[in-house]
């Protein structure tokens, strides 16, 4: 009786294995189906132009929206990535992570968007959500490791690729998407993604105050973020950058002091003036130069990624005023929503040079970028690929 009940009992387990199975299968084949096609741009080694890039996405989830991107801003980041200054880059690369688009389809859980919102993407795609870090609103540093919106293994999906936002459109968790509100500048919004909330976040989390003395280094499409929150908040400014072609536009856009570094003689006397620093820098500098400018108690945010990231700084100035130096990367979902809102609600936004979507015009903003022309950022309009 007993060998007749285990017998039968085995049989309805594999009965129901091979159903589990077939439904597996079943999810899978249908997730291979429902791919989502999309189109580009992207390069294919270190050396490569941009050419046009057919490629597929993941299906759209329960959780996840579909966005058709509308502007995809170039960050100095995508330049690093393609040129493979960090190393690790994978060849295509799709760059881009700051998307703003429009919603057109959203999984049978998503509760936060409907068919025709404006929505944004910026540099991560998804996380865990229940490390100490994404619980404290750190998504960026997830401990079971962000998704990055390119160039990111995406272990919630068969560990493929991901691919930026040079492209047509994004398939995205609606928990790493942001509202973009209706009466944002579409064409201004998508670097905030990025630029935006990478001066935010260290600005808020360095508690910068009216009244406080700051300093921006690098004045480009981070930069020039920086020094619009800083004066929104009250703060005195001093902007640095090597260059005389951006001294009127950043008296302009409300900073009190423009120094170029390259003249030695207009940094003196600004040891020992400045609360807080945010370095932007692409290449390679010499911090020590800006700590020495902090004043006692002073916080200095590293947030500009240099090729070589190993930057010395010489721990007697700091021990000498108790100064802080610090790394910030982008921010969380959270806090990127708050610096949206209050963006669009302050009309803050980036100077923007909108491009059309065309590889050979990708091409010209790169080299534009690299030889620090382009004020402030370029905005791929995506609507114009074909
Ligand atoms: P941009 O190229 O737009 O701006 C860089 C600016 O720095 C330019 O104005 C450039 O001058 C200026 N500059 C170059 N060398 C010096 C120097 N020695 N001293 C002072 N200024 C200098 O780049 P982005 O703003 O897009 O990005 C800046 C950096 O931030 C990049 O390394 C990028 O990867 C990083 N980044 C970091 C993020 C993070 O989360 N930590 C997120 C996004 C970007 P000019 O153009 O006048 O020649
Ligand atoms: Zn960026």
């Amino acid at each position: 009786m007993k060998k007749i009940d285990l017998f039968l009992l085995t049989g309805i387990i594999s009965v129901i294995s091979i159903n589990q199975l077939n439904a597996q299968d079943m999810n899978k084949a249908t997730q291979a189906e429902n791919r989502v096609s999309a189109k580009g741009f992207a390069v294919h080694s270190r050396d490569d132009h941009f050419h046009s890039h057919e490629f597929t996405r993941h299906a759209v989830g329960d959780n996840d929206v579909q966005i058709e991107i509308l502007y995809s801003g170039i960050c100095h980041s995508d330049i690093h990535y393609v040129l493979d200054e960090w190393g690790g880059t994978v060849y295509p690369v799709v760059p881009g992570h700051e998307i703003a688009g429009r919603v057109v389809k959203t999984g049978k859980n998503v509760s936060k968007f409907k068919v025709g919102d404006y929505a944004g993407v910026g540099c991560m795609v998804n996380a865990c959500g229940k490390c100490s870090y994404c619980v404290a609103g750190k998504e960026q540093f997830c401990e079971n490791r962000t998704v990055f919106t390119y160039n990111s293994t995406d272990h919630y999906h068969g560990n493929e690729t991901t691919m930026g936002g040079y492209s047509n459109n994004m398939v995205v968790s609606e928990n790493f998407t942001v509202r973009i509100p209706e009466n944002a500048d579409l064409t201004k919004v998508a670097p905030l993604l990025c630029a935006g909330i990478t001066t935010w976040s260290p600005v808020r989390f360095s508690k910068v105050k009216a009244g406080d003395r700051a300093g921006v280094a690098g004045y480009g499409g981070l930069g020039h973020m920086a020094v619009q929150y800083l004066v929104a908040l009250g703060a005195d400014v001093t902007v640095f950058d090597i260059t005389e072609d951006k001294r009127q536009d950043a008296l302009r856009m409300g900073a009190k002091r423009y120094v170029n570094v390259n003249n030695p003689q207009e940094l003196e006397g600004l040891n020992n003036t400045l609360d807080f620093i945010i370095t932007t820098i692409p290449f390679d500098y010499d911090p020590i130069i800006y700590v020495r400018m902090l004043k006692m108690n002073g916080e200095m945010a590293v947030v500009g990624l240099p090729a070589n990231s190993n930057i010395n700084i010489s721990t007697l100035p700091l021990g000498a005023a108790n100064r802080k130096v610090y790394g910030s990367l982008i921010g969380g979902i959270k806090e990127t929503q708050e610096m949206l809102d209050y963006s669009v609600a302050n009309n803050i936004y980036p100077e923007v040079e909108v491009i059309k979507a065309e590889a050979s015009e990708i091409d010209r903003a790169y080299k534009s970028v690299a030889a620090g022309e382009v004020k402030f950022r370029y905005v791929i309009d995506m609507k114009t690929l074909k």
